[in-house]
């Protein structure tokens, strides 16, 4: 990280992504709807018809901090999203990134990046980039006086339970003591000393959450992974300085549809719509400067309680957008959904 870099982030920032076309939606002639015509703008042209049948396009623009097309890489938008939050976790922030849009919108190809192969820089999601600069940040004479170690935790949030990935899945309980304190108890933090440690924890995690059957038939898109890096100061209580919790949220997608009217799949996308309506609420709230947080609404809010609280707080969310019309209808809600913190 050069000095350059060193800015101060916004307390929320909000940016959208939307990923190309892939080759299916191209056999499949799928129409791309979606345009970004400029520096955090983002069109929809939503296809329509009249009652006299004439058909139009019903333009809508909605409006983020940045906004990124198809060409955009992973590390561009690292750059304007994580990249700011890694720094001020050594300025002792409580930093959160959010990767937010419907199953198959590239959440984990943002976030976890691709992890079959070698790591090409173009494969490297923000788990692997945020762990480089972690390291950059930790070796760097500006922050040495500080005498910092980093730690990993990897868990997953399945109906409302916590799951640690570092850990075969085992099930944790949530507790919250009278200082209003959050606790995951017996959470494994895994010591790590190079951004190559925390690719094999992640690696070992990622592995877990796609396997094992702990969390019922869990699929990885109906649950939260929440990646924590944590700096502890090199003192005798290794106490907290700063954490970056970086989480790829469940698909936001609603059971609409009919066919999932089983008993497991509405009790599983009332629990996501919950966490993601908690979710919501606290960043607004928090961007509105408010006293008040709504973390207790939802499990995922309540195990990042320290992300939302005070003046430490720092949150990117990057709502996924699919560009098919096909996903026009999930894509409106995700754009409505991430637009929101800012209508205070
Ligand atoms: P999600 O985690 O939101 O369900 P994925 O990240 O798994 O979605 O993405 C779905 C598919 O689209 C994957 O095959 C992924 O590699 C691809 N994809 C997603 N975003 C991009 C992008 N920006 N560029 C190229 N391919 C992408
Ligand atoms: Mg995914």
């Amino acid at each position: 990280i050069s000095a350059t870099d060193l800015i101060e982030p916004h307390r929320i920032c909000v940016c959208v992504r939307k990923r190309p076309l892939n080759k299916q939606e191209i056999n499949k002639k799928e129409i791309d709807v979606i345009s970004v015509p400029g520096r955090g703008a983002l069109l929809v042209h939503e296809p329509k018809q009249k009652v006299d049948l004439t058909k139009y396009l019903d333009n809508q623009t909605f409006h983020f901090d940045y906004s990124f097309d198809e060409t955009a890489t992973n590390d561009l938008v690292y750059k304007f999203t994580a990249k700011p939050l890694v720094q001020s976790i050594f300025e002792g922030c409580m930093a959160t990134c959010f990767a937010y849009g419907q199953t198959g919108s590239g959440k984990t190809h943002t976030m976890g990046g691709d992890f079959t192969g070698r790591q090409q820089n173009s494969a490297k999601g923000i788990y692997a980039l945020a762990a480089q600069d972690v390291f950059a940040c930790l070796n760097h004479r500006r922050y040495s006086n500080l005498d910092l170690s980093a730690y990993v935790s990897f868990f997953e949030i399945y109906n409302g339970k916590v799951y640690d990935l570092l850990n075969k899945k085992a099930k944790l309980r949530v507790l919250e003591d009278d200082r209003q304190q959050v606790q995951v108890v017996g959470l494994e933090e895994v010591y790590v000393t190079t951004a190559e440690d925390v690719i094999r924890v992640i690696q070992t995690g990622s592995a877990c959450r796609t396997s094992g059957q702990t969390s019922a038939n869990a699929n990885s898109s109906r649950s939260h992974a929440v990646l924590q890096i944590v700096l502890r100061r090199n003192d005798r209580a290794t106490s907290l300085h700063g954490k970056f919790s970086l989480v790829d949220l469940a698909g936001n997608e609603r059971g609409t549809d009919v066919s999932s009217n089983d008993r497991s799949t509405l009790v599983e996308t009332a629990e996501i719509n919950r966490s993601l309506l908690a979710l919501k609420e606290c960043i607004r709230s928090l961007g509105k400067n408010s006293d008040h947080i709504p973390f207790r609404m939802s499990t995922l809010t309540k195990v990042l309680r320290d992300s939302f609280i005070g003046e430490k707080s720092r949150t990117c969310m990057i709502a996924m957008v699919s560009p098919g019309m096909a996903s026009c209808e999930y894509t409106m809600n995700t754009l409505r959904y991430a637009d929101s913190p800012h209508i205070f």
